[in-house]
């Protein structure tokens, strides 16, 4: 297959470039580098992929490129690229998230609707849900963001559903729920908790520790994709959680046992958007898609920490 991962060169874009690359597919790969997080970041989570010989990578703006052209011979799209992050998307910084998660995919269905692909997965998130009734969340539940980022997100998987609706793109929206592992976002808890605690540097936390997420280890995420991929029928939206629920403040204990050093904790107030608890509910994915985790929280930590332990050497 000829399959094109938009947000390539993000956190798990590069990711899923790589799995699909050892699996023999022909990718392209599409990034603009934007300034939300430092290019050199973006530019080492391409290192490995630039070995493939069946990768390319395109840098361009999804807003600005010809879609139709990337379109053209595509078998399958792996819609990534997004302004992510919850905090940053108040004020006027409302306009990227516009423009990156809501224009930018409207965009590119519109190129789908002419082209002949047999999957077009999409990166939504668990933030579409956000202050949850009762746990755990279903796909069935009432979406109602807190966050314009959120909101967003949301937008671009309505526009996703209505381009199957109306014009059989055969959209699949696949909600993560906090992604980690290697390559994590920098703006992240865990890289942010992680890099201070080996250097013995204080850590902010918001609100009162006791917010409780459900992680999904990376490898995990990337495989509710590929098995999307294979068998998801067209229209649908996925829970993909890790399957554990964990509060903060345990998440950071289990990071401060793997490093052998205490955390210097600072609790500051609660930020706008920030959701109180998730917890997917995987049920659907499991009998849809044959999905389970498989990564507990502690190796999966293991794998960040020794990721990060690698990059502060360098
Ligand atoms: P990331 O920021 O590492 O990757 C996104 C990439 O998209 C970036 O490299 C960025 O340069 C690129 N991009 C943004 N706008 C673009 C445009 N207009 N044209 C071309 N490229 C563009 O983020 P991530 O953590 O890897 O997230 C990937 C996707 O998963 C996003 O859609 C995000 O909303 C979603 N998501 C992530 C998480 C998580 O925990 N990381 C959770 C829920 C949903």
């Amino acid at each position: 297959m000829k399959i094109l991962v938009t947000g390539c060169a993000g956190f798990i874009g590069s990711h899923l470039a790589e799995r699909l690359c050892e699996m023999g597919e022909d990718v392209i790969g599409v990034d603009c580098f934007t300034d939300y997080y430092p290019r050199a970041i973006k530019e080492a989570n391409l290192e490995k992929l630039k070995g493939y010989k069946n990768f390319k990578f395109i840098e361009a703006d999804l807003n600005e490129i010809d879609l139709g052209f990337l379109l053209k011979d595509i078998d399958a799209v792996f819609h990534q690229a997004a302004q992510a992050g919850v905090r940053a998307s108040w004020g006027k910084s409302f306009e990227i998230y516009t423009r990156n998660n809501i224009l930018a995919t409207q965009k590119l269905l519109e190129a789908a609707k002419k082209s002949n692909l047999k999957k077009f997965i999409y990166a939504s998130s668990s933030s579409v849900y956000g202050d949850a009734e009762k746990l755990p969340l279903k796909e069935t539940d009432v979406p109602k963001p807190i966050s314009p980022y959120g909101v967003s997100k949301l937008a671009a998987e309505h526009l996703c559903y209505l381009y199957w609706k109306n014009f059989n793109v055969p959209t699949v929206s696949l909600r993560y729920f906090t992604v980690y592992g290697p390559r994590q976002r920098p703006d992240m808890a865990f890289n942010k908790f992680i890099k201070a605690v080996l250097k013995g540097e204080e850590i902010t936390v918001y609100g009162d520790g006791k917010q409780t997420r459900d992680f999904t280890f990376i490898s995990d995420a990337i495989d509710a994709n590929i098995a999307a991929l294979e068998s998801a029928p067209a229209g649908i939206v996925l829970n993909i959680g890790g399957g554990s629920r964990v509060f903060l403040i345990d998440a950071i204990k289990t990071i401060e046992k793997l490093i052998g050093r205490k955390a210097k904790i600072k609790y500051i107030e609660k930020q706008k958007g920030d959701v109180r608890d998730t917890l997917a509910d995987t049920s659907s994915a499991k009998s849809l898609i044959s999905y389970e985790p498989k990564v507990s929280l502690k190796e999966g930590l293991e794998k960040e920490i020794s990721w990060i332990k690698e990059l502060e050497l360098k």
